[in-house]
Parts: C-alpha cells; structure tokens; sequence
C-alpha cells in the first residue's frame, strides 16, 4: 500500500470520530453523516489551528448545514446535462468526465454533495460509458476528468482512462481537477508524474482557498506536477470565514504563483443545498477582485465567475472599470482610482460593437426595423 493510501485509511470518518474528538451531538453527528459523508485525512487535519479556523470550516461537518435552506441539490443543472451517468457536456468542445465518486477529504462546501461519496452514482462500469460517449461525439477536444477526485484512482485505473482518451484521435488536450496537491499531496508520487507524462498535453486544475494550505508538502506536489510538463492551476472557492477578505486572498495567490501554480477561476459560491452558511455577497468579490488586479502581478489574477443557477455555464463578473463614455472618449479608472480617458478608434464602417449589434444594423439596413430575435430557449 503506498503512503496516501495508508493515510487515507487513517482519516477521521465516522460519526463515532465526531462524536469522540470533535464533541458533536450524537444524534446531530448521525443526521450529518447520512446528509453527507466526512472524511478527513491526518494531513489535512494537522493543518487546524484553531476550532472554527478556515481550515476547520471547510472539512469539519457544521450543523448549519442541516439547515432548511430551500437551495437545490443540483444548482448547476449538470444532471440535465448528462447524457451518460458520468459526463456532464454544457460546452460545445468540452465535458466533464466524472471517474470516482471518492474523495480523499470531502469539502462541506461540495456542490456535487449529491453524487460525491455515493459510490453507487459513480463507478467503473460508467466510465466505458464515458469514454464511448466521448469517442462518438468529435467535438469534444478537451476532457475534463473530475469526480470526485480523478486521483483517488490508482495509477493502474488512472492510466487506463487516459489510454482511452488519448486513443480518440479528437481529444486534444487532457485536465485533470483533483485536490489532492492541496489536502493529500503525498499522492503525487514520481511515479504518479512518470506516468501522466507519457499522456501529454495535461493540465491540472486544483483547489487552494486558503494560504495555510500552501505547506512545504503541498509546494513540492505542485512542483513535481510542473517538473513533468505539467502546468498546474487553481480553482478557487470564495467562503465566508475562510477566504472573504482581501488581504487573505492576495497572500493566496501570491503563494500560489510561488508553488508554480497560476490562479485561474475564483468561483462565487454556489447556492447548493447545505452550503449556504458559507456564501459572501457578490460585492466581497468585486472588492476582492478590485485589491488584487493592479496591487500585485497579473499572473497572480484568477478570473472571478459566476456558475449560472441552471446550468448557464461560468460567467465572469469585473469591478467596473469602464465609467463612460463622452464622444469617442472612453472614461476608465485605473487600480488607484484615477481616471484616464482613452480615446477610441472612429469606424466609418457599421463595426460598431458588439456582434448583436453589427447584426441588428446588417437587417437594418436590409429594411427590418425590428428583426425577428433569434430563437431563444430560456430553461426554468
Ligand atoms: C467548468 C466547466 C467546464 C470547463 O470550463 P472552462 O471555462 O473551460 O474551464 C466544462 N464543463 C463543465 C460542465 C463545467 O462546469
Ligand atoms: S474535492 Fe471537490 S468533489 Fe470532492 S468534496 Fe471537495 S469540492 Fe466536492
């Protein structure tokens, strides 16, 4: 057994653990359980400090989450977007590919809390589905292997799902979305690394949200992944009490770049059922977004989205940085709030903006005043 494995059969996982160390209720403990398994590897664990601390919040079950929130199970409508068990295909060129219903620390904030943990939503005998659905549809290029955590598979099954892939001449590149660089990077092993090599292009997103996440441990995980050619990125969830603050947020991507890691997604927290207690408004964000872009190195800069309720895919958000217009000035305030203004290129041709609008004019001109919209299907 290698080393994550056996700390993995260490983890804090039953309501007997909570009710023994944690002093949970026991009748609460179960209620919690049955809603959503814990499992809490010994290196995660050790990076508490403090009851109630970032690193507690999110892996430590909470009793708010037993909360009638009235929120969805399936915010994202993935479920309605899933033509075999284990893809969920929203974009034309790309899916998500879920391998395992594992993972090695289970996030309370989970938005796929649903299917996570449940190893009968997720297994094997789905993942032939999976890879023969990706086969017959060739404009899939770009699979996204998630799960649960990808790596909570063993090199032998992980390797066998990436041979699949890469015999499909249309998949041209490969991510893979896993944690474990973050809560359990004793998993990324040089043989790990030797392996996923010969599978290029791979990507790797995973998911730091705090800085006391990025331990010596976890630097040397994500520099083996980028020592094999890998580069690595990070999905980051905003929470309250764990990272809704700005100054805790510059020191996380700062550290991430240090790891070799480049901030890619700041996620708005979904509105998952069982989750709620951990949402921010969408004014911390902006303000977040606001005290990093300017303040520190655009690499550092992750874009901040919005995963639309319902399935409409990510949506950046931006502090407004564009305050008007006057004539062919365009007014914008730079990272200090000074003003600049900028002026625009004058088209003589109909080019105006944006495409919408260059088709409004075509038909127009062509003597419709009021096109027909285009057909649009609005999902409730
Ligand atoms: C996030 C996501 C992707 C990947 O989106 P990118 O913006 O390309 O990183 C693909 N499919 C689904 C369903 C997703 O949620
Ligand atoms: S690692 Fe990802 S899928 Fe697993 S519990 Fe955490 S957020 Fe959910």
């Amino acid at each position: 057994m290698e080393l994550w494995q056996e700390m993995l059969r260490q983890s804090v996982d039953s309501g007997k653990d909570l009710v023994e160390r944690f002093g949970f209720d026991k009748e609460i403990s179960e209620k919690l359980n049955s809603l959503f398994h814990t499992r809490i590897n010994p290196y995660y664990l050790s990076l508490i400090r403090t009851p109630g601390d970032p690193i507690w919040l999110q892996c430590i079950p909470d009793a708010r989450e037993l909360e009638e929130d009235g929120l969805p199970e399936d915010p994202l409508a993935e479920d309605s977007h899933s033509p075999v068990p284990s893809i969920v295909h929203r974009y034309p060129d790309r899916v998500l590919f879920l391998t395992t219903s594992q993972c090695s620390m289970y996030c309370r904030f989970c938005t796929r809390k649903r299917k996570v943990g449940d190893s009968s939503k997720i297994n094997m005998k789905y993942i032939q589905d999976g890879i023969d659905y990706i086969a017959a549809n060739p404009q899939i290029r770009d699979v996204i292997l998630s799960g649960g955590d990808p790596l909570m598979l063993t090199d032998f099954l992980l390797e066998r799902v990436l041979k699949g892939l890469r015999a499909i001449p249309h998949v041209e590149i490969i991510r893979l979305g896993t944690k474990m660089p973050c809560v359990l990077p004793q998993r990324i092993t040089p043989k790990l690394c030797r392996m996923i090599k010969k599978y290029h292009p791979i990507y790797v997103n995973t998911h730091f949200n705090h800085p006391w996440e990025c331990t010596l441990e976890a630097k040397r995980a994500c520099e083996m992944l980028a020592d094999a050619g890998v580069p690595v990125g990070n999905q980051a969830v905003l929470m309250k009490g764990v990272n809704d603050d700005a100054a805790v947020m510059l020191e996380l991507v700062r550290k991430l770049l240090t790891m070799r890691v480049r901030p890619y997604y700041l996620y708005q927290a979904d509105i998952t059922k069982g989750t709620n207690y951990f949402r921010t408004p969408v004014s911390k964000g902006l303000e977040i977004m606001d005290a990093l872009r300017g303040h520190t190195s655009g690499l550092a800069i992750p874009a901040y989205v919005i995963d639309a309720p319902g399935g409409g895919g990510k949506i950046p958000i931006l502090p407004q940085y564009v305050i008007g217009r006057a004539g062919h000035q365009i007014i914008l305030r730079n990272y200090k709030n000074e003003i600049f203004t900028y002026p625009d290129v004058e088209e003589k041709s109909e080019a105006t903006s944006s495409p919408v609008e260059q088709q409004f004019m075509r038909k127009r001109k062509n003597g419709k005043n009021h096109p027909e919209p285009e057909k649009v299907e609005v999902e409730l």
